[in-house]
């Protein structure tokens, strides 16, 4: 390294014995300071670096030498006599000349510039030249060193630290969330700006993994980046980086022969390229590259800023994708890929903050699939998953982009609609739901009909979420109470309706296991004489709080939740045991819910319970009413079949309330008929109950079918019933139903 403090002493001695510096001899051309020797120009030729100039009190060239001299461009006899002006560009003289007068005053100066010339940085010392300290000035000494290697250096650093800068401030942007899109189109405008180039993409592989899409870019004409696609093919750059396991760069096209730029590309004149990929190897997901419009050189480490900022863009993207599928994961149902409860209440939460400043509403519609249970143990899982899909889709096709369908539960749906013009659009949309499930579902080979039960709530000011939910689901549980496949549209009655439907929904399932429910049996007789052919088991509740619960407060609540399997069981069981000790022929009736009718177990249950009490077969009646026929009659008649095959006696309860009797009673293998009690009732006073019961105990009697009247309470309606030609009647005037132990002193005085 050239010192100049150290160097100025030696100097100062050499320049005290002149000498010709053109000529080499000792000859002297000037006087004083301005000769300088042999000694001193071996000297300045062993400068690293260096140019030594001497100027006279005229700013006239003296003498030029050192290692560099043939850079200047020009020569020392061009130099020797010529002024700066000659010899320099303008912007170099306007630089020294300053310089060069300040040490014509006696002060030293040092400046670096670069010399347009050659585009070399010279650090420049410029010093008076004179023999010494108090001497008169002769001239000027100027020692100019190359110092472009440290100048570059100094840029290069300048520019790493400014890429790793620009390479984390994206990281940062990446952390905290931007979203890719957004981070794509700064991390292009980034490169563009930090490397300087015109051009700059990244682009995306598409789906069909055929062409690789501009998903960002900069420089480019209006309108392509976002839509523009390139070639996906190696002769093209994207392709050919795509295959590449390292940056791919490109001084010039014109001396490029393993790639074309693309079209694209090509239009708008790049010339050379830097591209990187953008994700690993495994999980590639496209080209992250730099354009500029004239021949350049990419740097190391400009590729490797490239390659950084393709990192962070490659890691928000998996990022992003991640958070995106477990954002989805967290707010759809697996299965049906519908939305969940969480997205469905967030919809409806959104809808509900708007809603003051909106004239429209919006319903909640609680859909729940009728008896899906049973369908699901009779299809088995699988298929009854396929169902379920399939179910989702009719509901989904049924309903507006705008409106929400969640699966909330095993088979239950919700659908959320949004800006109703009225209450009767909901009632609209209810049936249009309904009417989407009509047509027969086919699930592996099997046709299967499927029907809902549909619980709507209107929106009224004041109603949060939560509370439409729950009164939808109070109307749904309403519409399975009243016959399934219909819809009931929610009204404050419904509410309190409902809470005591959960609250004994919650409480049976105890009930069972404390053993808390019981028979009580009612005697059949013959209206004639009072004798009894036998009792019907009517279950009870003793609730430890609310005393005797009737079976219709909680025999439509086991129904549904699929309770009744098991609490029919236990009737059927303790009702058998009970008749295995009455005296033949006293016979005992059972009632048997349409849900467990659908219970495959129910045969074998029956004929254990048989086996297991040692009541003889055709002592049993099995009450069923009409309703069993409705969802699936093929399969009730086939049950049915097979109950009357281990013997038992099958009758047809309520009869009169459903809509086909007549059917029914042709079609499966009844042994009685239980007249309704509404009829019964009416038989006195209404000519028309009079003549249905006259009608059924005629059709009775063709068809060699028992009847019997339900819900006798007077004597004149057991008068006007045998006069019809009942022979068989049961109500409270005969007896009311009682508990176990009063049967035996009946069943004594038969
Ligand atoms: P159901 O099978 O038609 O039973 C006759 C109902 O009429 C019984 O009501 C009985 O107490 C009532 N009843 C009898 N005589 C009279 C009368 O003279 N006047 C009036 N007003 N009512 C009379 P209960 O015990 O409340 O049972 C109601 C219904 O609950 C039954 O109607 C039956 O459908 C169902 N049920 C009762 N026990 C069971 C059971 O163990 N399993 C099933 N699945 N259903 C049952
Ligand atoms: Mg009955
Ligand atoms: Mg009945």
């Amino acid at each position: 390294m050239f010192d100049w403090s150290v160097e100025r002493e030696r100097l100062a001695q050499a320049l005290s014995d002149p000498v010709d510096l053109e000529h080499g001899s000792t000859r002297p051309a000037h006087d004083g300071a301005l000769a300088v020797d042999a000694r001193y120009r071996a000297l300045v030729r062993n400068l690293p670096d260096c140019v030594v100039v001497v100027h006279d009190r005229d700013l006239r060239g003296v003498s030029i030498d050192g290692p560099i001299v043939d850079r200047v461009g020009f020569s020392r006899a061009q130099f020797v006599g010529s002024s700066l002006e000659d010899l320099l560009p303008a912007d170099t003289v306007s630089r020294l000349e300053p310089a060069y007068r300040a040490a014509l005053d006696g002060r030293a100066a040092s400046i670096e510039f670069q010399y347009a010339p050659s585009g070399t940085f010279y650090s420049v010392e410029i010093v008076p030249l004179r023999e010494s300290p108090d001497a008169p000035i002769e001239g000027v000494f100027t020692v100019a060193r190359d110092i472009s290697v440290r100048k570059r250096a100094e840029r290069e650093e300048q520019q790493r630290t400014a890429q790793q800068s620009a390479v984390a401030a994206l990281g940062v942007k990446a952390l905290e969330g931007m979203p890719s899109e957004l981070l794509a189109q700064d991390a292009v405008a980034t490169v563009a700006e930090t490397l300087g180039v015109d051009l700059c993409e990244l682009l995306e592989l598409t789906d069909d993994r055929e062409s690789l899409r501009m998903r960002a870019g900069v420089g480019w004409e209006p309108g392509i980046a976002g839509t523009a696609r390139a070639p996906f093919g190696s002769a093209f750059y994207p392709g050919f980086a795509w295959g590449s396991t390292g940056p791919v760069t490109v001084r010039d096209y014109e001396s490029e022969d393993r790639f074309r730029p693309t079209r694209l590309l090509a239009r708008h004149g790049g010339v050379a390229t830097a591209a990187v990929t953008v994700g690993a190897k495994q999980r590639r997901y496209g080209i992250l590259a730099a354009h500029s419009r004239s021949a350049r050189e990419f740097r190391g480490h400009e590729l490797d800023f490239l390659q950084g900022i393709a990192n962070v863009l490659a890691e928000a993207i998996v990022r992003e994708a991640a958070e995106d599928s477990m954002r989805h994961q967290a707010l759809h149902d697996p299965l049906t890929g519908l939305p969940n409860r969480t997205l469905l209440v967030e919809r409806l939460t959104h809808w509900l903050e708007r809603a003051d400043r909106s004239s429209n509403t919006a319903a909640v519609l609680f859909v729940d699939i009728d008896h899906f249970k049973v369908v699901n143990d009779a299809l088995g899982h699988v298929r009854g998953d396929q169902l379920l899909q399939a179910v989702a889709r009719r509901l989904r096709a049924a309903l507006r982009p705008s409106d929400t369908v969640a699966r909330v539960g095993g088979d239950e749906f919700v659908v959320l609609c949004e800006n109703l013009e009225s209450q009767d659009d909901a009632l609209q949309l209810a049936s249009r739901l309904s009417g989407a499930l009509d047509d027969p579902f086919k699930v592996a080979e099997h046709v299967h009909r499927v029907t809902a039960s549909v619980g709507i709530a209107v929106w009224a000011p004041g109603a949060t979420a939560g509370d439409l939910m729950r009164d939808a689901d109070a109307a749904m549980y309403r519409a399975k109470e009243r016959g399934r496949a219909r819809y009931e549209l929610f009204h404050a009655g419904m509410r309190a309706w409902a809470e005591s439907w959960f609250t004994i929904e919650e409480e049976l399932r105890t009930a069972l296991e404390r053993g808390e429910l019981s028979n009580v049996y009612q005697p059949i007789v013959d209206p004639a004489d009072g004798s009894i052919a036998g009792f019907e088991a009517l279950v009870r509740w003793n609730h430890p709080e609310r005393g005797t619960v009737p079976p219709l407060d909680f025999i439509p609540i086991a129904e549904q939740n699929g309770l009744i399997v098991e609490l029919g069981h236990g009737v059927l069981r303790e009702a058998c045991a009970e008749a295995a000790s009455w005296p033949d022929p006293l016979r005992i009736s059972v009632n048997l819910s349409p849900r467990q009718l659908s219970d495959p177990g129910l045969v074998d249950s029956v004929s254990a319970v048989l086996k297991v009490t040692g009541l003889a077969a055709d002592r049993l009646s099995l009450e069923i009413t009409e309703s069993a026929f409705t969802d699936d009659p093929a399969r009730a008649l086939e049950v049915l079949g097979r109950l009357k095959e281990i013997g038992v006696r099958l009758e047809l309860d309520d009869f009169g309330t459903g809509y086909s009797s007549l059917t029914y009673v042709r079609m499966f293998p009844i042994d009685a008929l239980k007249i309704d009690r509404s009829f019964v009732q009416g038989v006195c006073q209404s000519p028309e109950d009079a003549a249905i019961v006259e009608a059924v105990i005629s059709m009775g009697r063709a068809l060699g079918v028992n009847v019997v009247a339900e819900g006798v309470e007077s004597e004149d309606q057991s008068a006007a019933l045998q006069n019809l030609g009942c022979r068989l009647a049961q109500g409270y005037l005969f007896s009311r139903p009682v508990p176990a132990a009063a049967l035996a002193e009946m069943v004594a005085r038969r």
